[in-house]
């Protein structure tokens, strides 16, 4: 006997057969319509860290290719987006700062856009401002420092020291930029500037990961004999991204050496199995990389961190 298909005509078809009253049930007042939401945080534990991320902001953009695939004809950029069911004419941006919870320190990489968003998302999430202990900077792009300073350049952390890539501050410190002067410059003297392989805490260690900016930092997140990596803007986009890291992007700095790095760190993620919290990646932004193909395939963290 063969199987009956369930296509969409005959769901359809079955409910439409029913009696209108069946379907609707009696009437009553209408519920508002409330629009897309999700949460603003997502804990999870790593031995014996807790390690949330904190969604600072999300909103869509159009013209993805335009920031996704710089190097790639509009054929194989439309292709491939339907083929990972995501439109070609605008893309879910996400800003994901994260806070390790060390038992022994408060640690927050990143801080979004401006102090609102963060420090709302921190609030939603159980931490006040001035918990936080250190404030590590993995790049100095305006999503990534916004939140340091509010109006009047008052600290939004007062209690914090910060950490950040020599490099990364030399560059900015060299090149001059509104925001890096506004929001960064002013914290030097509270800053400590590492290098590749440092420790910033107790289980925390600095991963250069450049190419994106001059010093890009990527951090190994180890406890209770569990690993994790807080990896940032290595790669900007789940699909476009992870499963072409040659694709240009717009915001890479150095594009040649942005693409080696996503190529040495995802190989490195995918045969060692390490889960990674992407800055850019679809909230909560926790998850896992496979090889396919000649790229990779991101694989959103289910409930391993939960155990
Ligand atoms: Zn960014």
């Amino acid at each position: 006997m063969s199987r009956p298909t369930l296509t969409r005509r005959a769901i359809l078809g079955s409910a439409a057969a029913l009696p209108l009253a069946a379907v609707t049930g009696p009437a009553r007042a209408a519920a508002p319509m409330l629009g897309a939401a999700t949460t603003r945080f997502n804990r999870v534990t790593l031995g014996d860290f807790e390690v949330t991320t904190l969604l600072a902001a999300t909103m869509p953009r159009p013209e993805p290719q335009s920031i996704f695939g710089l190097n790639v004809s509009a054929e194989e950029f439309a292709q491939v987006s339907a083929a990972n069911n995501i439109p070609t004419d605008q893309a879910q941006f996400f800003f994901t700062p994260t806070v390790i919870n060390t038992g022994a320190e408060l640690v927050l990489f990143d801080t979004g856009l401006n102090p609102e968003a963060i420090t709302g998302a921190l609030a939603s999430a159980g931490y006040t401002p001035d918990q936080v202990d250190v404030v590590v900077i993995t790049h100095m792009h305006g999503d990534h420092i916004g939140g340091l300073m509010g109006e009047g350049a008052a600290a939004t952390f007062p209690n914090a020291r910060y950490v950040t890539a020599s490099a990364e501050y030399d560059h900015w410190a060299a090149a001059g930029n509104e925001g890096f002067d506004a929001k960064m410059r002013p914290l030097a003297e509270k800053t400590e500037m590492i290098g590749d392989g440092a420790s910033v805490a107790s289980g925390i260690t600095a991963m250069s990961a450049a190419g994106h900016t001059p010093g890009h930092t990527a951090y190994m997140i180890e406890s209770g004999g569990k690993s994790l990596v807080i990896a940032a803007d290595f790669a900007n986009h789940y699909v476009w991204s992870l499963g072409y890291p040659d694709w240009e992007v717009k915001f890479d700095m150095d594009k040649a050496q942005a693409a080696a790095t996503r190529r040495k760190v995802l190989g490195m993620l995918a045969a060692d199995k390490i889960p990674f919290i992407g800055y850019h990646m679809p909230f909560p932004a926790v998850g896992y990389i496979e090889t396919r193909g000649d790229g990779f395939q991101y694989v959103p963290a289910s409930y391993q961190l939960m155990l």
